[in-house]
């Protein structure tokens, strides 16, 4: 650990989390997003919805930790408890909110329904705290300071749904510690070809050395974040990432791979066609996504038939008999014809198998060859990807773009790494 911010424990109720009916995922995004912003998480508790069992838990919590950031509990049935236990353990009595319970009626009101008397209960908060605004649904959360043993500790109530807590929680965090912007010095790294778990465990070791990271699914890339990193931490996490992780690295920012391949052309002054069979005109729409894209791009075909490969594209009929539509050779030729037909410095194919039907053993599902012509050739690979078509269409595109890319990619991330 580089710094030492505040501490925390978290605690999850709910008997329905205790008995394993439902996953915890709220300890889980609490930990990583309160890791990234720098609290050091200590404990992770969880209590079933007995009155006996909460007031012990927060105890325990408050002694060990300076924040305590509970989820659940705060609706409207018998069984949500929080509310009333947290005010217990404080030792302070409850104060009725009325601009929450007008926020309750108004919501219930949209909905064509009344709010009855348990709703009114939502309103209700341990005295003193400050109320946390809910816009996905009844239960706000709230924020209480108190003392324990002459150390002030802060306790947080977070609503049990997700979709409910996080928000409530990022823009707490933002009020409390305003995030600053990325050019202020938070560090982004992108990567590709790698789902979350899978990048956290090739991330282990750094991360027992420097904390954890937090991490955003864009996909099919994977962004990894770190909230105003020291700058031996921000540089031990670059080299880590070129050093060990240099087959899905893309860049040391938040750039998508499709924003990178206009940078690297508008760079280069290179111009690009394209030659595309199981991604459908997708590459040609991600390229064209961005303005200016004509300054670089020339233009695709989608060479769906067989016949449209061979007239429009060059590629030999023999080829496609013997290899099929889905090969090597025919991969360079389609990417070898787009880019002399269509007159482009670069040519970049894909032909592949998007299922669902049509995979055999050999070439099964998921199977893509992609070709990038340039003056000096050709060359060709295959790309073994994702499961469902749509994903394997997206995953064809951004895997095409990293690998037309890769050797300015690595050259960036080098010059960035000489700055460090
Ligand atoms: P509600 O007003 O919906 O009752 P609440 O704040 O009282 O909200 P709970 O009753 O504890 O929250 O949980 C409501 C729902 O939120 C659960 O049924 C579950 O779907 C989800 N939930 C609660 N706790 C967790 C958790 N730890 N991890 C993931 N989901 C959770
Ligand atoms: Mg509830």
């Amino acid at each position: 650990m580089t710094t030492a911010g505040p501490t925390a424990c978290l605690l999850s109720t709910g008997e329905e989390v205790l008995r394993g009916e439902i996953l915890d995922s709220n300890n889980h995004w609490l930990a990583q997003t309160l890791g990234a912003r720098g609290f050091q998480v200590q404990l992770m508790l969880t209590a079933g919805d007995r009155r006996a069992d909460l007031a012990f838990a927060l105890g325990a919590a408050l002694e060990r930790a300076d924040w305590l950031f509970m989820s659940g509990g705060l609706g409207p049935t018998d069984d949500d408890l929080t509310t009333a236990v947290v005010a217990e353990v404080a030792g302070v009595g409850l104060e009725f909110h009325e601009p929450s319970w007008a926020a309750i009626q108004e919501r219930f009101r949209r909905a064509n329904l009344e709010a009855g008397a348990n709703n009114r209960k939502q309103a209700f908060f341990p005295q003193g705290a400050r109320v946390l605004p809910n816009p996905q649904g009844t239960a706000p959360g709230f924020a209480l300071r108190c003392v324990r043993a002459g150390a002030a500790k802060t306790i947080v109530a977070l609503p049990g749904p997700p979709r409910e807590l996080q928000p409530m929680l990022l823009a707490y965090l933002d009020e409390i510690a305003p995030r600053r912007a990325a050019a202020d010095g938070d560090l982004f790294i992108r990567f590709l070809g790698l789902g979350e778990s899978q990048l956290s465990e090739r991330l282990e070791l750094w991360s027992r050395v420097w904390g954890p990271v937090s991490f955003r699914q864009a996909f099919p890339e994977l962004e990894v974040k770190l909230y105003q990193p020291a700058p031996d931490q921000a540089r031990a996490l670059r080299e880590f990432a070129h050093r060990e992780l240099a087959d899905c690295v893309l860049d040391f920012s938040a750039a998508s791979v499709v924003e990178l391949r206009g940078a690297f052309l508008r760079e280069t002054g290179r111009t690009l066609a394209l030659a595309e069979s199981c991604t459908g005109g997708l590459a040609a729409k991600l390229v064209t996504d961005a303005a200016g894209s004509s300054a670089y791009f020339v233009g695709g075909v989608v060479s769906y038939a067989n016949a449209v490969k061979e007239q429009l594209l060059g590629v030999e009929p023999g080829v496609l008999a013997a290899e099929g539509a889905v090969s090597e050779p025919v991969a360079v030729q389609m990417a070898h014809g787009a880019r002399a037909r269509l007159g482009a410095d670069l040519g970049l194919s894909f032909t592949g198998i998007a299922g669902p039907d049509g995979g055999s053993a050999e070439k099964p599902v998921g199977t893509v060859w992609m070709a990038k012509a340039d003056a000096a050739g050709c060359v060709a690979r295959r790309f073994q990807l994702g499961q469902s078509r749509e994903r394997i269409r997206q995953a064809a595109v951004a895997h095409g773009f990293r690998w037309l890319l890769e050797d300015w990619l690595a050259a960036r991330r080098r010059r960035v790494l000489a700055g460090d």
